[in-house]
């Protein structure tokens, strides 16, 4: 399977998270929703949300809400909105500032999931974000006295830091050799996954994931962490906030 092939539709996003507009082709309606031959919208997933969006087309525009995964990926189109018929040409576009920020708080978990790994060795257990806020969870018994705000302070060292945050496709077996791949992913990537997608922000955090993300830890621009939540058994949740 091609990693960046959904059913019938080539995700663009995958290869370059900078796009934001592109040219398409509708290969099917139905209430379900809109499948196109190529997309940059995000379709939600590892914790980030769907994008939001246009589609335009025959000088009208169809707003893209949502997208569902299934055999393919189909967005979800606003209420009432005009639909493309099959074969239109559409001229698709990812609402900017929505994405932008959910790129900077994906990029901002996993510069935190890094930095909690390094100074506890404590797993992700899990974690949800919105655009500039977001939660993760942790497996980590002890929590020691002034952890919240050494916890930011290593953050926002790092978000100075500026690392470069890169992105590589590379065989499950290439990918399976680093070993920060086997702390997080062993048993998230499907055996049937033969292609992974790593994100690397370089010298901090390696994972398999599909999501966007910004260039460089200072894109982010800052990360907030607003609360140590203690969940019982060891499962400790922060959140953060990330500013406009
Ligand atoms: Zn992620």
């Amino acid at each position: 399977m091609e990693p960046d092939l959904h059913g019938r539709t080539q995700r663009l996003e995958m290869a370059d998270q900078s796009l934001r507009e592109w040219d398409a082709t509708v290969l099917d309606v139905s209430e379900d929703g809109i499948v196109l031959d190529r997309s940059a919208f995000y379709p939600g997933g590892g914790g980030q949300p769907p994008d939001h969006g246009v589609l335009l087309w025959g000088g009208v525009q169809t707003r893209v809400v949502g997208v569902r995964k299934g055999d393919d990926l189909r967005l979800v189109p606003y209420e009432d909105d005009p639909l493309p018929g099959v074969g239109t040409a559409v001229r698709g576009a990812v609402e900017d500032a929505r994405r932008t920020a959910l790129m900077r708080t994906h990029s901002a978990l996993h510069l935190l999931s890094g930095v909690v790994f390094r100074e506890t060795g404590a797993l992700v257990t899990g974690g949800n974000m919105e655009p500039l806020e977001a939660r993760m969870d942790f497996n980590l018994p002890e929590v020691p006295p002034g952890f919240k705000e050494h916890v930011a302070e290593l953050c926002a060292q790092e978000v100075a830091a500026d690392r470069a945050i890169e992105v590589a496709m590379m065989s499950r077996d290439e990918a399976f050799r680093i070993p920060d791949i086997v702390r997080t992913a062993t048993n998230l990537v499907p055996p049937e996954v033969e292609v992974v997608r790593i994100v690397d922000i370089v010298g901090l955090d390696t994972q398999a994931d599909a999501g966007t993300h910004v260039a460089s830890t200072k894109q982010i621009g800052g990360i907030d962490v607003v609360k140590v939540e203690n969940k019982g058994k060891g499962f400790r949740r922060l959140r953060i906030r990330l500013p406009d």
